[in-house]
């Protein structure tokens, strides 16, 4: 049978009609069928050792358009489609995306999953099931407002496998359900990603946006990523959601072991637990006391769980590395705690003259989730070169001291497959015309660098970047009703609203654009701004920020001196499926975190490997790109790590100094609480944004804002010498191939997980 054949043949049975006229829902339902038991069909990998992805997030995207190219279909069904007046696009309107994650270390761990598919290597990702995401983000009177992110209503990709656990808590247990998504490989094989929910989950007690009752545990526990932990409430929440987590999955781990017919005493050499993140992290004493209560002495039980597991460190982040107080450990896992006292008294014991650095439960009685990572996992790693470096020489130097042999370097990586064959099929058929399609599976677009004096073809990846903008244009004008010109600079900055990625950076340079315009001082060509961003629920300058950035675009998208020259966008509710429409479009990728504060980015690559050109610091993994497009091919400006970790160490940064010493600077941040803002904005969350700039500024937007203007007017100067910038573009994408996941995959089976490749 054709696919078409058998497309037609589910809808008959679902009397949905033809595939010409059956309802675009009933259509999405038909091709999720064929496709789910398409991979139903495909081997599910197995092997002597297999790996556990314990993680917090999995920001998977949607999937019927990558399972269809990873089944090798995708051309088939579409040619199917077309036939019948019918497009994919159309049908993955339906798709629900799943809201099981919140940013790139979510992102990377769906990214890593479908590397290991594709390597034939046996990986399961273990996670939540989330009922509602961490919010669905809606504008209202230019201010962000959260809502559930309900995704589980429709048919999708989730199946329940009949596996429960019992989750122990002091003086209940819940009863811990077991899902599993399919997680296919390019060509390859198929692993899962495992999501537990809680039986007594109820999603009717949300009201009032994402409100509940924070102390109704069985009901609340897995219906929200991250709830907010700025009450003492909250906090024990997440405590009771992390041990629900991990519990789970070390259960799942060890009946999975005794099923195989091993003894615990081998844990090490069938299963190895990569701990993503801290979130994960009370895995380990709960794993000890799985193993106790199997009889194993606690010295035996330890040494057998610091051999199973590694820990990813994914942020230096004072506020995000992880520590919870005693009392509330006391009060969600008192059975934990003689276990994790035990674990520090040895650290302690081992290490008396630096106990207080190291000490996993420290003088505050704040227990510290990644020291009890590094000392008592087999492996501590970093994300990208300078941010293990940094762990290396800064933030861990005593752990790295005591354990140099643990810390790696893994930088991070994206999957092709998604993020061009899937995203940008035009950039993708015309790469694959150049130099063939073994970049697919090796990731090695070099050959693409012969062509860079090739102007016929820097004309046509050109012409492609000019397609996809078109595209963009009537996606923007159809969801989110704003008009750009196609013809304008796309310079875009998504990813989560925080003030180290200094969104607010970006709109002191819109203000200044706007206020060149206003002066007559017109630019060469218009130029859109472009933004998407989620802010914490709690973290208020995050939510001020989103509320200037869409007055600024409420003021200058309304002013006709203004709007035929700059354009300000902030996409709502941005997530997976919007970042596959805005990269292949992108002019200009902002990545101006402070230096030293983006571990790695992920974003970065995505845009890269899209052809678009990188402003950045040279911050995270922009680093290993300045270093392998080479200085002439990306904007770099702003200060360095080492200048930037000095001015921490000494307190050597004060925002006055900048605002009162250069005029400029202060028109810039004065038009924050402007009348013409002011008017059409809240005076309140402008002020504290104002305030903020002025008094605090703890991520140092000042002290790179002229650098930033400057270098970012030379970017636009150069955008003009359109060859010499596809030039650019091109070269970016052949030196793109290092950020591929199956390269950093590979990178930590062979130096961490130590798994057999199965052939298939
Ligand atoms: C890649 C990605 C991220 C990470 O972006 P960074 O710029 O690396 O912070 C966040 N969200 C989504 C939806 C992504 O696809």
């Amino acid at each position: 049978m054709t696919i078409s054949e058998k497309l037609q043949a589910i809808l008959d049975e679902a009397g949905a009609g033809t595939i010409e006229q059956a309802e675009g829902r009933a259509l999405y339902e038909a091709l999720l069928r064929l496709t789910a038991g398409l991979l139903d069909g495909r081997p599910r990998l197995r092997g002597e050792k297999r790996l556990y992805y314990v993680s917090a997030e999995f920001l998977i995207g949607k999937l019927l358009s990558n399972n269809l190219i990873n089944l090798g279909i995708r051309g088939e069904v579409e040619e199917a489609l077309r036939k019948a007046g019918r497009s994919l696009a159309e049908i993955e309107e339906y798709e629900p995306e799943p809201a099981l994650g919140n940013g790139g270390l979510g992102r990377l761990a769906a990214c890593y999953l479908d590397s290991a598919a594709t390597l034939g290597l046996p990986c399961d990702g273990v996670g939540l099931c989330y009922h509602y995401g961490l919010f669905r983000q809606r504008f209202e009177e230019l201010k962000q407002r959260e809502y559930p992110d309900v995704w589980r209503d429709r048919p999708g990709w989730l199946r329940e496998t009949g596996v429960r656990f019992s989750v122990p808590f002091p003086d209940f247990s819940l009863e811990a359900v077991l899902y599993e998504l399919p997680v296919s490989g390019y060509g390859g094989g198929c692993g899962a990603l495992r999501l537990f929910d809680a039986a007594t989950a109820d999603g009717s007690i949300v009201k009032d946006g994402i409100g509940f009752d924070k102390a109704d545990i069985a009901r609340n526990i897995t219906l929200f990523l991250y709830p907010d932990d700025s009450d003492e409430a909250g906090r024990l929440l997440r405590v009771y959601q992390q041990y629900f987590m991990v519990s789970a999955a070390a259960q799942l781990i060890l009946k999975e072991l005794k099923d195989a017919g091993y003894s615990p005493e081998s844990l090490p050499a069938h299963a190895v637990i990569q701990i993503n993140d801290t979130h994960p992290s009370l895995i380990i004493p709960e794993l000890i006391r799985l193993l106790m209560t199997e009889g194993m002495e606690i010295g035996d039980a330890i040494e057998v769980v610091s051999e199973t597991c590694a820990y990813t460190n994914h942020t230096i982040l004072a506020e995000a590395l992880e520590k919870w107080p005693v009392d509330s450990l006391e009060k969600a896992v008192p059975h934990l705690m003689p276990i994790i006292r035990e674990l520090d008294a040895r650290v302690q014991a081992a290490s008396p003259e630096i106990a207080g650095k190291i000490a996993i439960i420290d003088g505050n009685d704040l227990v510290h989730m990644a020291r009890m990572d590094i000392h008592y996992g087999f492996s501590v790693n970093g994300v990208a070169a300078l941010h293990t470096r940094i762990l290396e020489e800064t933030e861990l130097a005593d752990f790295y001291a005591l354990y140099p042999e643990k810390f790696n370097n893994k930088t991070n990586g994206i999957t092709f497959r998604r993020w061009l064959m899937q995203a940008n099929p035009r950039l993708s058929d015309f790469i694959t015309g150049l130099i063939g399609d073994g970049w697919k599976r090796d990731g090695n677009f070099e050959k693409l660098a012969d062509f860079a004096e090739d102007r016929a073809v820097l004309e046509r990846l050109l012409a492609v970047k000019a397609e996809n903008k078109r595209e963009l244009a009537v996606y923007l004008a159809e969801k989110a009703g704003v008009e750009v010109s196609p013809d304008s600079i796309y310079d875009i900055q998504i990813k989560r609203m925080h003030q180290y990625k200094r969104q607010q950076m970006n709109a002191l340079w819109v203000i200044w654009k706007y206020l060149e315009i206003k002066a007559g001082r017109l630019p060469k060509r218009p130029v859109t701004v472009l933004f998407g961003a989620k802010a914490a629920p709690a973290y208020t300058l995050a939510k001020d920020t989103i509320h200037l950035i869409l007055c600024l675009q409420k003021l200058i998208n309304g002013d006709p001196d203004v709007s035929p020259w700059l354009k300000v966008v902030m996409v709502e509710n941005y997530n997976v499926t919007w970042a596959e429409k805005l990269i292949p479009a992108c002019d200009i990728s902002e990545q101006i975190s402070l230096a030293s504060k983006e571990a790695s980015g992920t974003g970065n690559m995505k845009f890269m490997l899209n052809g678009a050109v990188t402003l950045g610091t040279l911050d995270g993994a922009n680093v290993e790109i300045s270093e392998l497009v080479g200085e002439e091919n990306i904007f770099l400006f702003g200060k360095k790590s080492e200048e930037v970790i000095r001015l921490y160490a000494t307190e050597g940064y004060r925002s006055a100094d900048f605002y009162d010493g250069d005029p400029e600077i202060e028109r810039l941040v004065d038009f924050v609480i402007s009348k013409q803002l002011i008017r059409i904005g809240d005076p309140e969350n402008l002020a504290r944004v104002y305030k903020d700039l002025v008094c605090k500024d703890w991520f140092m937007t000042l002290l790179d804002l002229r650098e930033y203007i400057e270098v970012k007017e030379r970017m636009l100067d150069a955008y003009e010498d359109r060859l010499h910038w596809a030039k650019m573009a091109l070269l970016n994408i052949a030196h793109a191939g290092f950020f591929s996941s199956d390269r950093a995959v590979a990178q930590y089976n062979e130096e961490i997980w130590h798994l057999t490749p199965q052939k298939l």
